[in-house]
């Protein structure tokens, strides 16, 4: 803190008791800085908890996050070593720095979530189309594991919202499907990590109507829109299309086909009463 007392003239002395690290003035070599008056109204950058596959194998994902074009601040392999019976996962980039994982995004009114966020990628193979469709790789248990004991630390430690805590395709819909349809939310959510609906309001909001049933597209839209994610009146019918499966990958996981539907339409409805709108 303080490097002697080489530059005390009297009155200042008294004033700063000695010039130690205890009067609140910190000596940063060049310069001193007075600590003493902290304002309340001070919040940190780290807003936002995203959640990443690699689609691609350990080694392959550890040389694209730690080469020049990408990053992501934790990387935790498919089956996390052990060391004294805990899990081992990479720190790439340090919280307080920002990591190019988000790409261009939008959650909450707010773009550029690489700002604001703290991103995780899981090592898993993402999808390989069979049969005209998509198959997502499923995501090992010791793996989520270890991703809950961390996404409750960064979650307590910047009192991350649950709404906050988002897919890679939450916020960027358009252009990316991960963590994917089979990570699993719910049992996150029942963790205390992220949000999730109550199914007996989920149920209210259905209204007695199936689930399948046909709902307006837009008044769909413009329920995601108020949650968080990003809609424009240019979209083109794929792109809504796009979000809409967004917000199933995440919420209702047994069918993601971006298809406007009663069931959709209830839990946009019962996250919105839940955690109020974006
Ligand atoms: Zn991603």
């Amino acid at each position: 803190m303080s490097k002697g007392c080489w530059w005390t003239i009297p009155l200042l002395a008294a004033l700063l008791s000695g010039c130690a690290g205890n009067t609140g003035i910190e000596d940063r070599g060049a310069y001193k800085v007075d600590v003493r008056h902290q304002a309340p109204a001070a919040y940190s950058r780290v807003k936002v908890l995203v959640i990443h596959y690699t689609a691609g194998d350990f080694d392959t994902s550890l040389a694209t996050l730690t080469g020049h074009d990408v990053s992501a601040h934790y990387l935790i392999p498919a089956v996390p070593p052990q060391s004294g019976a805990k899990p081992v996962i990479w720190q790439l980039v340090p919280e307080e720095k920002l990591a190019w994982h988000a790409g261009i995004s939008f959650w909450r009114g707010a773009t550029r979530i690489n700002d604001t966020s703290v991103g995780v990628e899981l090592e898993n193979d993402g999808w390989r189309l069979a049969a005209g469709k998509k198959q997502f790789a499923p995501f090992q248990p010791a793996q989520i594991a270890a991703l809950e004991k961390l996404a409750r630390s960064i979650i307590e430690r910047y009192q991350i919202k649950p709404w906050n805590v988002v897919a890679h395709a939450d916020i960027a819909p358009q252009r990316k499907d991960d963590p994917g349809p089979l990570f699993p939310w719910r049992q996150l959510a029942q963790q205390g990590i992220g949000a999730w609906p109550e199914a007996g309001r989920v149920n209210f909001y259905l209204f007695g109507r199936p689930g399948w049933q046909p709902v307006d597209r837009l008044s769909l839209l413009d329920l995601l829109s108020r949650y968080g994610y990003e809609v424009a009146p240019e979209m083109t019918p794929q792109q809504q299309q796009r979000v809409i499966a967004a917000f199933q990958m995440h919420f209702r996981p047994a069918r993601y086909d971006g298809v406007a539907d009663a069931e959709t339409e209830a839990i946009a409805r019962a996250l919105l009463e839940k955690y109020g709108q974006g």
